[in-house]
C-alpha cells in the first residue's frame, strides 16, 4: 500500500506476524516503510500508527540520507574523490566556481568551504559532465524512440532521495539524479535506457524489460551495481 506522509509518498511493506505490538521501520535504502503487525490488526489502525509516527520518521529519512551522502563523500579527506565508479585524485581550489576534470583527477574551484557546501559546488558542476555524457549517449536512444513514433524528451538532473531516475510520459520529461556521478557510467547509461523505455511502457512488465534489453544489452550489471548501494 502506500501512504502520504507530510509531502512526500510512501510505499508500505506490511508483514504480519505473531507479535502483540506493531513495528514500524525505516527500510536502510530510505525508500520504503517497513510495518510488522500482528494477525488481527486492521489496515486503517496501521494506517493511524503509521502517521502518528510522521515526526519519526522524518527525521529517520533525513538521518539516513545524510549518511548515504557522506558515503559518496568521504574520500575527499583523504585527497580522492569518487568520480564515476573511481577514485580519482580531486584538488580544491578558491576562485569563481568552475570544474577542471582531466587525466590526473578533478580539481574544483570554489569559495565555499563547508564540507557540505563544497559537496554541494561540486555534485552542480558534475551536472555538466552528466548533460555531456547524455548529450552522447541519447542521439541513438532518440532515433529507438522514432521508430515507435515517440518524441524525444527532455532530460534533466536533480538529486532525488530514492530514486534512479523518474518519467512522465505524458510530458516527455525525464529527470536522473545527480547522484550518478558516483556510480559508473554504465549505470547513468542503464538509467537512461530504463527512463526512456517508459515513454513506451510505463510500467515495469516483462514487455518493458524486453524493450530494455534490446536497447542495452548489458543492462542487468547496472542494475546490479545500482542496487548493491
Ligand atoms: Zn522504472
Amino acid at each position: 500500500m502506500q501512504l502520504c506522509i507530510g509531502d512526500r509518498l510512501w510505499w508500505i511493506e506490511i508483514q504480519r506476524k505473531p507479535i502483540k505490538n506493531l513495528i514500524l521501520r525505516v527500510a536502510k535504502e530510505g525508500d520504503r516503510l517497513l510495518v510488522s503487525a500482528p494477525q488481527h490488526v486492521d489496515q486503517k489502525t496501521i494506517e493511524q500508527f503509521i502517521l502518528s509516527r510522521q515526526k519519526w520518521i522524518e527525521k529517520t529519512w533525513i538521518q539516513i540520507e545524510h549518511r548515504r551522502s557522506q558515503k559518496y563523500w568521504h574520500h575527499v579527506r583523504s585527497g580522492q574523490i569518487l568520480f564515476f565508479g573511481k577514485k580519482v585524485p580531486f584538488r580544491l581550489e578558491k576562485g569563481q566556481e568552475r570544474l577542471l576534470h582531466e587525466n590526473d583527477g578533478i580539481t574544483l574551484w570554489t569559495r565555499v568551504s563547508d564540507p557540505e557546501a563544497v559537496q554541494q559546488a561540486f555534485e552542480r558542476q558534475a551536472v555538466r559532465l552528466l548533460q555531456r555524457r547524455v548529450e552522447e549517449r541519447r542521439i541513438e536512444l532518440d532515433a529507438r524512440l522514432a521508430e515507435y513514433r515517440q518524441p524525444a524528451p527532455t532530460v534533466s538532473f536533480r538529486k532525488m532521495r530514492s530514486r534512479w531516475g523518474s518519467c512522465i510520459p505524458s510530458k516527455g520529461k525525464v529527470t536522473l539524479n545527480t547522484n550518478l556521478i558516483y556510480y559508473p557510467e554504465v549505470c547513468l547509461d542503464y538509467v537512461l535506457v530504463h527512463e526512456f523505455a517508459h515513454l513506451i511502457i510505463p510500467n515495469h512488465s516483462r514487455r518493458f524489460y524486453q524493450v530494455v534489453e534490446n536497447w542495452m544489452p548489458e543492462y542487468r550489471q547496472a542494475q546490479q551495481w545500482l542496487r548493491e548501494k
